[in-house]
């Protein structure tokens, strides 16, 4: 199942940035919990493929929804004119999400929804005559996509280092994973009000007035599956609130679902000013993402004859047909198999589960949340990130697709489809793979 020596460095996302040491590994085929490679092989997708296809694969819906709308209207220019499409979508999507965000900007990608936030941030404050608020904060430990936006406010290492000099002016919440790692107790860890703190600190280093927004995933996805302690989202609210900075939630990976609610913001009771989508927006099946807005943002946008010159930006595929037809067949699955809802009757199993973990070789930390989990090692003295990665090539030889994170943390966030015998062999899985990797 790898790819052809001859072609391997024709590709570059795979000859620049692979998972895998030795050749590319081929998925040819996917249905439901299952990939399958080029020799039929099947592959348990614990991952959602990468945080996306949260009603598993090939769903007939969504698949003839794709099908019927590339036959009918393939594309239309979405400056002046558009189809109906995202304006339906925009409706379903405002209904699904809090009360207050009813306005929608579509994107091709969620580093392009971030990006987006970014520049609505900036325009916000700029309408409203405060336009030395140009600063962003992050967390130190998040994932914002690889814009040159995302990448100033996400602040792994990784994702930094070669490609500097960044967006001027951006800072981070510097959390130590000592007090995020729950030390095996599941559920939400404790210290949510000093975490919070944190951001005071940054304030007045920097003078409130020259923040536009601060940006957080509620459960941060690719740094690590971090959960975030009671009250913490709620004292970053209300810390924004006091200063006038927006509040961004980028859940691109929390979003439909996986935390059982159809966004993290409804399930811990905390609602943005911006929030960023993709990957569960269409399953996976076509690439969109977007920004939810809320009523304030939009009204200073509409208000004077000058504010939609002052947000000029846009993409070619802005609401795309396909990814709208994609994206509406996607919610109506998601809605009809109450697969929202299965991620919350689904979380005490995959909590105690994962949790048998314990105990286990180098292991040192179990984070779930939803159908969202993590498995933290410990990294060798001489080569960290290494245990992770031959645990994470284990578990895919023996035919399951898992998510490897920054450092030795394996993440699992697997379709919401998932019966309990798949959450058996997911766990299973990892446990013989951590044994066997010692
Ligand atoms: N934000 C978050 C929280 C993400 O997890 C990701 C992707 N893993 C992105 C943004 C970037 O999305 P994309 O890869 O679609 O650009």
């Amino acid at each position: 199942g790898q790819a052809p020596a001859e072609l391997d460095a024709y590709w570059m996302p795979f000859t620049a940035n692979r998972q895998f040491k030795a050749a590319p590994r081929l998925l040819v085929r996917a249905e439901g919990m299952y990939y399958h490679d080029v020799d039929d092989r099947p592959i348990l997708d614990g991952a959602a493929g990468l945080w996306c296809c949260n009603a598993g694969h090939a769903r007939p819906r969504i698949v003839q929804a794709i099908q019927q709308q590339a036959a009918t209207l393939d594309f239309a220019p979405p400056f002046q004119m558009g189809s109906p499409l995202p304006f339906v979508l925009a409706q379903r999507l405002a209904a699904l999400a809090p009360a207050s965000l009813n306005h929608v900007f579509f994107t091709n990608s969620g580093s392009e929804a971030v990006d987006t936030a970014m520049k609505i941030a900036l325009a916000y404050h700029r309408l409203r005559g405060e336009g030395h608020r140009t600063r962003f904060i992050g967390r130190e430990k998040a994932y914002h996509g690889v814009g040159f936006g995302g990448m100033s406010i996400g602040g792994l290492p990784n994702n930094r280092k070669t490609f500097g000099p960044l967006l001027p002016g951006s800072d981070f919440l510097r959390h130590t994973l000592d007090l995020e790692r729950n030390a095996f107790s599941p559920g939400l860890p404790r210290h949510g009000a000093e975490l919070a703190e944190d951001l005071e600190r940054l304030i007045a280093l920097h003078d409130a007035s020259t923040i536009a927004a601060v940006f957080v995933e509620p459960i941060a996805g690719s740094a690590g599956v971090i959960l975030p302690a009671p009250g913490y989202l709620q004292r970053l609210r209300e810390i924004c609130d006091q200063h006038g900075i927006l509040l961004v939630f980028d859940e691109v990976i929390t979003g439909f679902g996986r935390v059982g609610h159809a966004f993290a913001a409804q399930r811990f009771g905390v609602t943005p000013d911006l929030l960023t989508l993709a990957k569960g927006l269409t399953n996976g099946a076509v690439p969109m993402g977007a920004v939810l807005a809320s009523d304030a943002i939009h009204g200073a946008f509409m208000q004077g004859p000058t504010a939609a010159i002052e947000f000029f930006h846009g993409y070619t595929y802005s609401g795309h047909p396909l990814a709208c037809a994609a994206a509406l067949a996607a919610l109506d699955t998601y809605a009809e198999e109450h697969l929202f809802e299965r991620a919350l009757e689904l979380g005490d199993y995959w909590q105690e589960r994962l949790h048998s973990l314990r105990g286990l070789p180098h292991v040192v930390d179990i984070r779930n949340f939803g159908l969202i989990g993590a498995v933290e090692l410990m990294p060798r003295k001489d080569a960290p990130g290494a245990r992770g990665y031959e645990v994470f090539e284990r578990s895919f030889r023996d035919g399951q697709l898992l998510v490897r994170c920054t450092g030795d943390v394996i993440a699992l966030s697997p379709p919401l489809i998932l019966e309990r015998s798949h959450i058996d062999r997911i766990v299973d899985v990892l446990g013989e793979m951590i044994r066997a990797t010692g």
